[in-house]
């Protein structure tokens, strides 16, 4: 099936297949993804998908996937275009991997690092005639209320501030509020918003709300953990015990580090050669902030620990997923879009929030990180399917 999806379209799909892990080796599995060669197309059994792109395990693909599908979306905030990156996927399919939300990850560099280097590029070539303010923002929604990841008072345990001190953990904060303002503008009441001036201090804001960001544990963050956890795995397979293993990241929760681009063109006319000025100068103020959002993991709550508890953040995390492949399917729709169709944001925290950054005049990339192993190959299909489905 080919579809028309041309410039126009608000939402684009790739799917980044990332090679077999070590865990995945060792319970020898085999791969049964097939990129087709030369075309965005993947197939898994008799399933076969056209996406925008697709990236395999060859070349380098966190460098092709940030040029297309990224770069564009960076260029765009200095028109003062709002956008969103999202990475979808089951747990240990690759999200965090892919977006760079937890930093170390040896040498790979991953989306977030990448979009920073080419904003910060930007602004350097452009600062002699525009003055540039950045702020960012890192949130966690978690079982539909969201928690602020740069705010160090909230942070439990000992966390050392600038100043080398420790600050304890301050029980009752009021929790995060989303507000919408008269001109449509979603904002986050509560919420720290650090100002930074170089990538270094953005770069710490990431690392700082990437360590802070829950820890919760399921069945599958094993994967996420390859090289700590086969033993564990081992040893609990032996006893035939059901298990429950503690991944540095939550995968129940959605994690959204936000870039706030504010540009204000100087006074100052610029002139050509002969003295004339080249463009009139109007104080131009222009706002745009890019999203990036790694996603809860996409796995159904009976594949987690079935203690209560589990299962009920399994079907928040569900609501959040629901909401925003209804809010893209229905962006997705030309035709409905022209008929002016209701574009159900408020059904999820995580649409609120990313309300003014999807659809309209902003711009969406979703990557659909799947598994090439067998054992995933149901959620995998999944996966697929959700992303076809924001086509
Ligand atoms: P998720 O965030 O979706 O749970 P992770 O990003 O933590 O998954 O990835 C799970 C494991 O797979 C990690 O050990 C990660 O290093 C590895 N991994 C993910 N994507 C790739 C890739 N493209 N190439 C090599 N290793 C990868
Ligand atoms: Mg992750």
């Amino acid at each position: 099936m080919t579809m028309e999806h041309g410039e126009d379209c608000c939402v684009k799909v790739a799917v980044h297949v990332r090679p077999l892990i070590g865990d995945e080796k060792l319970q020898g599995c085999k791969d049964c993804v097939a990129v087709v060669p030369g075309k965005p197309q993947v197939q898994i059994g008799s399933h076969s998908f056209t996406f925008d792109h697709v990236y395999g395990s060859t070349g380098t693909p966190s460098v092709a996937m940030f040029d297309e599908c990224v770069a564009p979306l960076v260029d765009g905030l200095f028109q003062g275009y709002n956008a969103t990156v999202l990475a979808y996927g089951q747990t240990g399919s690759g999200k965090t991997y892919t977006m760079g939300t937890a930093c170390k990850e040896g040498s790979h560099i991953g989306i977030i690092p990448r979009a920073m280097a080419a904003l910060f590029d930007k602004i350097e070539s452009l600062k002699s005639q525009v003055e540039f303010q950045l702020r960012v923002s890192f949130i966690e929604i978690l079982k539909e209320e969201v928690r602020d990841l740069l705010d160090l008072t909230t942070t439990v345990g000992k966390v050392e501030n600038g100043n080398g001190h420790a600050k304890l953990s301050v029980p009752g904060k009021p929790p995060v509020q989303i507000r919408e303002a008269s001109n449509g503008v979603i904002t986050l009441a509560g919420s720290t918003e650090v100002h930074v001036s170089t990538q270094k201090e953005m770069t710490a804001c990431l690392e700082q709300g990437s360590l802070s960001r829950a820890t919760g544990s399921t069945n599958m963050n094993n994967q996420s953990r390859e090289h700590s956890l086969v033993f564990c795995y081992y040893i609990l397979l032996v006893f035939n015990e059901s298990y429950t293993l503690v991944s540095p990241c939550n995968s129940r929760s959605h994690a959204i580090f936000t870039i706030t681009l504010e540009q204000m063109r100087k006074t100052d006319p610029i002139m050509t050669a002969d003295g004339m000025p080249i463009e009139e100068m109007n104080e131009d103020y222009l706002c745009a902030k890019l999203h990036l959002v790694d996603l809860a993991g996409s796995e159904r709550a009976k594949r987690t620990g079935s203690d209560g508890l589990r299962f009920k953040e399994g079907v928040h995390i569900n609501r959040g997923l629901l909401a925003l492949g209804n809010v893209i399917s229905a962006l997705g729709d030309e035709k409905k879009r022209k008929e002016g169709a209701h574009v159900p944001y408020r059904d999820s925290k995580l649409t609120r929030l990313l309300q003014d950054s999807l659809g309209g005049n902003s711009k969406t990339v979703m990557i659909a990180c799947i598994s090439p192993a067998d054992i995933n190959a149901e959620e995998t299909l999944n996966t697929l399917k959700y992303a076809n489905r924001a086509r």
